[in-house]
């Protein structure tokens, strides 16, 4: 019950992906489901924050806006034997020192919050409702890992060398403060390897952390094509660990270049959403909107899977209020800020295509998906129904704004189909029922478990981010968590007899 843990759950009751907690929020009592209200589950959300008066500041960020201008990269000899030094020397630095530099951190980027909100819009094409709780987690990572390095007497940590971080485009600020600040704060160098589709919002997130007092050779910006330059650089024996959050395949590559290689990876998901007959239903789809639509559904952690309990799935009340909250949502460009969804990143790619064009045998769309004339990047959602066990679209992820919905006889069921993909990230339950919860909990096989909540928006510390099977390479600890900056160091007991 810290201040910032309500200052969270203020933001989360406020505006849509602020995020509650892991912790049930069962509603004691069934709501009455009104069969003629339009859903309006997620636009809703919005009219509190864009009255509040920070929308001048981001209005004015917006329209101060200009490109950023990220350097060319030194060459690559020069950037690992600069962060080699640099290792030697930051480690040496007391653990006292590199938290007050991450406290700073975390001031400078509630100072750049807006500008940083105005480029996320500009080029990762995020609304400004995404963007602005990435810098919030982004903020909670410098200050959770400066408030929680472990420092218990007679115990001593060495730094492990060199830290390469290769985050994706899809969180592009938060995801690497993630890993970032947590090598810092252990002691370690850092180059920082951009998204090549997110290379500015990186550059202004270095550019901010070298103003809080990061030494410019402790972290460099390092922004490199993924082919032959980006093979050099995690083969490299300089390089001590690579941080990446990505694709499943690409930690593989990554394995095959280098087999010896210490990786940390958070890789794919395909996480589904159980609502049985117990649930507030309505509480029920408008989260699932939430965690399937959110981002255009570009999230490791979204649901691109509902598993619905028979007598919930077959109520045409249910079924319109699914589609109505998700035909409610705005389609349209970042920068028109009443969108809700917002272009993809680039064209779908051929799952994604598959996925929002071709249904398989049994399935139909409860909402066909359509594509702008305008921009091919450009999809509103689509929910498919009847998605089978097996299926091609049970098991395949394919990161962007369609939803599959599977009919389940029982609890039962629906958990071994919840676990019977290849990927463990994240799930979901909305059921009121603890006897239904406490089944789910005890059988489900992912890191990040969400009751009666969005299964997307892990907040630092209470929901530490990662997860089990394919959806993980390395050691498993999770970013935000207690145990993720001490895999950034080598420990040692010290004692003496006298
Ligand atoms: N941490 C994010 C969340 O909880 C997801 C990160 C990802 O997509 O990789 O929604």
């Amino acid at each position: 019950d810290s201040p910032q843990w309500r200052e969270q759950e203020r933001r989360f009751l406020e505006g849509w992906e602020h995020r509650l907690d892991v912790a049930t929020l069962s509603r004691r009592q069934l709501p009455v489901v009104d069969p003629n209200r339009a859903a309006h589950f997620l636009n809703e959300a919005d009219s509190d924050w864009t009255q509040a008066t920070t929308r001048r500041h981001v209005d004015a960020a917006i329209a101060n806006w200009t490109p950023a201008m990220p350097p060319q990269p030194v060459e690559l000899d020069t950037t690992l034997d600069r962060a080699v030094s640099a290792a030697q020397r930051w480690s040496s630095e007391s653990v006292a020192q590199r938290a007050e530099v991450l406290h700073h951190a975390a001031q400078v980027m509630q100072q750049r919050r807006f500008e940083s909100i105005a480029e996320m819009q500009q080029t990762a094409k995020k609304t400004i409702l995404e963007a602005d709780s990435e810098i919030s987690e982004a903020i909670d990572f410098a200050r959770y890992y400066a408030e929680h390095f472990p420092n218990q007497p007679g115990i001593v940590s060495q730094s492990l060398g060199v830290v390469v971080i290769t985050p994706p485009w899809n969180f592009p600020y938060a995801i690497p403060c993630g890993g970032v600040l947590a090598a810092l704060m252990a002691g370690n160098a850092v180059i920082l390897k951009p998204a090549p589709e997110t290379t500015d919002i990186a550059w202004r997130l270095v550019e901010q952390l070298w103003e809080a007092g990061v030494p410019r050779d402790v972290l460099q910006f390092y922004p490199c094509a993924d082919g032959e330059t980006g093979k050099r650089l995690i083969t490299d024996p300089r390089v001590n660990v690579v941080v990446l959050t990505g694709a499943y395949q690409t930690a593989r590559l990554f394995q095959t270049w280098r087999p010896s290689l210490r990786l940390y990876a958070e890789t794919s998901g395909k996480n589904a959403l159980v609502i049985t007959a117990q649930s507030d239903r309505e509480l029920a789809v408008k989260d699932l909107v939430r965690s399937a639509f959110g981002h255009s559904g570009q999230k490791c952690s979204a649901a691109s899977l509902a598993i619905v309990e028979a007598e919930v799935y077959d109520d045409p009340i249910f079924q319109r209020q699914l589609h109505d909250a998700a035909a409610s949502l705005q389609v349209g460009a970042a920068t028109d800020r009443t969108s809700v969804i917002t272009p993809l990143i680039r064209a779908p790619e051929p799952a994604l295509l598959r996925a929002l064009t071709q249904l398989d045998a049994g399935e139909s769309w409860l909402l066909e998906p359509q594509s702008s004339p305008d921009d091919p990047c450009l999809w509103s959602p689509g929910i498919r129904l009847g998605v089978r066990p097996g299926s091609w679209f049970h098991k395949t992820e394919c990161f962007g704004p369609v939803l599959g919905v599977m009919r389940a006889e029982n609890l039962a069921q629906a958990i071994a189909w919840q676990n019977d993909v290849d990927f463990g990230l994240t799930a979901g339950i909305h059921s009121l029922d603890e006897k239904e919860q406490l089944q789910w909990r005890k059988s489900v096989q992912a890191g990040n478990l969400y009751i009666n909540r969005p299964i997307t928006g892990a907040i630092v510390q209470r929901q530490p981010f990662g997860g089990w099977k394919k959806s993980s390479i390395g050691p498993g600890a999770k970013a935000g968590g207690p145990n993720y900056v001490s895999l950034f160091a080598r420990w040692s007991d010290a004692s003496s007899d006298v």
